[in-house]
């Protein structure tokens, strides 16, 4: 199988990986049973996945115990490159964004025996904070790579500023950002930036939170965060399931699914090594990574780029 290296860590993953949002992960899709969840993961690493991308945030630390737990089990750890968040403080009265050096270095403490493991391949700050200076986030990320409990350095959901202030030094391995085909903020500055730095870029909801998977109709009711998203709802839904039906005509002549289309479609961009689509069905993995057969002639990428405007 073809294995990318994520930029220029050392790192080297199927394109296909697994976002493990759903797994054990009670914020946004709260309805997903912890067994199903592992054994998406199961599935995953079973079929030659071996990039997993989790968060603290998702459901709290539960999703980092049962992808560590699933990854003990199968005694799979050496073979897995291992992504994680965090920057999120709980108190009392909430939750609290801290990028502060001292915490960071206390979170990914607390991820390694989450995830029970000794080193995470590839850590995040998840979200920016109000105050701390970003390369000084980012030094602290360095001196746990430096120290071997980190191999990779990511930053997720900055600014482009911010993200330029956390590159000082070019210790950014990697940016996560929502990108897909109905989310396209990021080509403005985001995407060229990471090019010319040799910054990997991991689009999250890359099927647009299962509209671009194309099973989706005006009458589908959903149960989870989705039932807030702006282009799940109203004139917004129904204009995009127009534009996922013009895709599947360009998907029924390859003889391939829409969803396999349209994560080729990320992945033939420059400054993307391995995508992160997320599941909640085994059967959805073993699709997705069905993209990997999947070539984009230039007259397709231009047809699938003029119905999504
Ligand atoms: P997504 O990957 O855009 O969509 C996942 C949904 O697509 C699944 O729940 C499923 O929908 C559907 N799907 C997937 N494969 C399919 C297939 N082959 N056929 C039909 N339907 C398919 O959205 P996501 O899972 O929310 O996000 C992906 C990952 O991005 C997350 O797991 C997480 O790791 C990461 N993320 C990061 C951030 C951040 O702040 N850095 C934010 C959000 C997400 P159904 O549920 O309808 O079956």
């Amino acid at each position: 199988m073809k294995k990318n290296q994520i930029g220029k860590t050392g790192l080297y993953v199927n394109p296909i990986g697994l976002g493990a949002n759903s797994i054990g992960g009670y914020n946004l899709y709260p309805n997903l049973g912890e067994e199903i969840g592992k054994k998406l993961a199961q599935t995953a690493l079973k079929n030659g996945i071996n990039f997993i991308d989790t968060a603290f945030s998702y459901g709290r630390g539960r999703s980092e115990e049962l992808v560590g737990e699933t990854i003990q089990e199968l005694g799979m750890r050496d073979d897995v490159i291992l992504a994680t968040k965090g920057a999120q403080r709980f108190t009392p009265s909430g939750m609290q964004l801290d990028n502060s050096p001292a915490f960071l270095k206390q979170t990914v403490e607390e991820s390694l025996k989450r995830l029970k493991t000794d080193y995470i391949d590839l850590f995040y700050i998840h979200f920016p904070d109000e105050n701390t200076p970003k390369d000084e986030a980012v030094g602290a990320l360095k001196q746990l790579k430096d120290e071997g409990k980190i191999r990779a350095i990511g930053v997720s959901n900055f600014t482009m500023e911010q993200l330029r202030e956390a590159n000082k030094d070019g210790y950014v391995d990697v940016y996560q950002g929502e990108y897909s085909l109905i989310s396209r903020e990021v080509e403005k500055e985001i995407l060229p930036y990471a090019v010319e730095h040799q910054i990997s870029f991991v689009p999250f909801y890359p099927l647009a939170s299962g509209l671009l998977a194309g099973k989706y109709t005006k009458d589908t009711v959903f149960d989870d965060y989705r039932e807030k998203m702006p282009h799940l709802q109203g004139e917004a839904f129904v204009r995009n399931l127009e534009k996922v039906e013009s895709l599947r005509e360009i998907a029924n002549v390859k003889g391939q699914e829409v969803a396999q289309v349209v994560l080729a479609w990320l992945l033939r961009h420059d400054a993307i090594d391995v995508i992160i689509p997320g599941a909640k069905r085994t059967g959805q993995i073993e699709n997705n990574l069905k993209t990997l057969e999947v070539q984009l002639t230039e007259a397709e990428i231009k047809a699938i780029d003029r119905i999504f405007g």
